[in-house]
């Protein structure tokens, strides 16, 4: 571990609001404090066949060159741009899509983003091998999702320049000039849980993103509010679940924000030694199948009661 603590990097106590700072994924390893320990995540169990699959595959992806931008850019409502991007759900590319306007917040100190707007991809991971954590299967599902999450931001990203509009793709986890949780709150997918991943009603906290940057003219998707953040103040099995007790019960202030925060220096050395651990996603009940939609109807019900009474 370097002398600096991830969470002070984070900004864990700081009261202002300040640009985010790469703590971990760094595409360049050298240029952050923890970059010896990122490189060190990929020297564990290097000949697993399974980890070694997913990887090969994720690299093919995000290696594959994009098509050329149209020089005659294709005019469309905004409504009409995001419904046109709803195709790439029902093809089975992703299984979420949204979009939020850009905002310097999610910019890392020292980047440059000037496009607009920020598409936002999520893929699911399937439950049995997410459940393996912290086995190699479960790392290898996500390297696996990683990739299906880059293939479909990659290919969103080409076919806006087919229609004549710029578009960068972001590929997790090394995302680069932007984080991309909080653009996935924003466009809707869900809301923060304890365990510092979103959860989304549908899929719990059980999928991984990739995001595009473009200047076209796409309607944004809203952020949603399911009653999911206050179900966490009463629940604590990703808590109990965590082997290095990295989740704590009470939110903390990060860069002047009050959230649920992972203590980054508790969690890093299990997660590096278990290829990406995923326990606290596996054991989030949300992240069971058929089990969020209720939870959410129930947690709607009990307000719109509460608000009758
Ligand atoms: S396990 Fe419980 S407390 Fe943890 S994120 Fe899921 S719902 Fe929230
Ligand atoms: S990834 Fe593993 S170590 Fe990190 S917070 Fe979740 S359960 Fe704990």
């Amino acid at each position: 571990m370097p002398e600096i603590s991830g969470n002070q990097i984070n900004g864990l106590g700081e009261l202002g609001r300040r640009a985010p700072r790469m703590v971990y994924w760094a595409p360049n390893p050298d240029v952050i404090p923890h970059g010896n320990l990122q490189r060190w995540f990929y020297s564990v169990d290097p000949d697993n066949p399974h980890l070694g699959k997913a990887r090969k595959e994720r690299t093919r992806v995000t290696d594959f060159p994009m098509p050329e931008l149209s020089d005659r850019p294709v005019n469309k409502s905004p409504e009409d741009w995001r419904c046109a991007l709803d195709r790439f759900v029902d093809e089975g590319h992703c299984d979420m899509i949204g979009v939020a306007r850009m905002s310097k917040d999610w910019v890392y100190d020292g980047a440059d983003v000037r496009q607009k707007r920020i598409v936002i991809v999520g893929v699911q991971h399937d439950f049995e091998q997410i459940s393996t954590a912290p086995e190699a299967t479960a790392g290898a599902e996500v390297v696996r999702q990683y990739g299906r999450a880059a293939a479909s931001a990659k290919r969103v990203a080409g076919w806006l320049m087919e229609q004549g509009w710029p578009a960068e793709a972001i590929t997790g986890p090394m995302t680069g000039d932007v984080t991309l949780i909080p653009p996935a709150l924003a466009c809707g997918f869900g809301e923060l849980g304890k365990h510092g991943s979103i959860i989304n009603p549908e899929f719990g906290a059980s999928f991984r993103l990739s995001g595009v940057l473009t200047d076209a003219p796409i309607a944004e998707t809203p952020a949603r509010m399911f009653g999911i953040d206050e179900f966490c103040q009463n629940c604590r099995i990703c808590e109990d679940a965590c082997p290095p007790e990295a989740i704590g019960p009470d939110k903390q202030t990060v860069r002047g924000t009050e959230k649920w925060y992972v203590d980054f220096d508790k969690c890093l050395p299990f997660f590096n030694q278990t290829h990406g651990c995923a326990i606290c996603i596996a054991a989030c009940p949300w992240s069971r199948p058929g089990v969020g939609l209720n939870l959410a109807a129930k947690l709607q019900r009990r307000a719109r009661r509460k608000s009758e009474s």
